[in-house]
């Protein structure tokens, strides 16, 4: 049995992520249930309660990803590794889109964890809408598309 994780990793997980869900990059700071520590190799499996296997998540996704590594790409209908976020750069794989409500996938593993993680769902949306109203949304140094009429998501 995997073993609980420590206060002080918990912590070090959480500063390292800057308090951020490491997949749909809420804000653990504005939300009403703290954000749980993922494991990128699920315990089930023996991944180990260490930093690097480890990336801060918010409920949602947590229980979204649950012990999956991979996922469909809807273009492509291929299985491809999920975002893993000791391994991919966030601003590689996703972009928030020019309002800052979507996030936008950029390759094949950004299409499979978006799909799978349901980053645009309504709930979350209206979230990120109610967060920028008060400005402290998309997080600072998130990329943002440049405002283009013809995007379509
Ligand atoms: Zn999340």
């Amino acid at each position: 049995m995997a073993s609980k994780i420590s206060e002080e990793l918990q912590r070090v997980v959480r500063v390292r992520a800057d308090f951020l869900c490491e997949y749909c990059h809420a804000q653990e700071a504005w939300q009403h249930i703290p954000f749980t520590i993922d494991h990128l190799i699920p315990k089930s499996v023996g991944g180990k309660n260490l930093p690097e296997n480890l990336a801060l998540a918010c409920f949602h996704c947590n229980r979204s990803k649950s012990a999956r590594l991979t996922a469909i790409d809807p273009s492509t209908g291929e299985v491809v590794l999920l975002f893993n976020p000791r391994q991919h750069l966030w601003k590689e794989h996703f972009v928030w889109d020019a309002n800052g409500l979507y996030i936008v996938p950029l390759t094949a593993i950004g299409r499979a964890t978006c799909d799978l993680l349901d980053f645009n769902r309504e709930r979350a949306v209206r979230i990120r809408q109610a967060d920028l109203e008060v400005k402290r949304h998309p997080p600072a140094g998130d990329p943002i598309l440049a405002a283009d009429p013809t995007f379509e998501r």
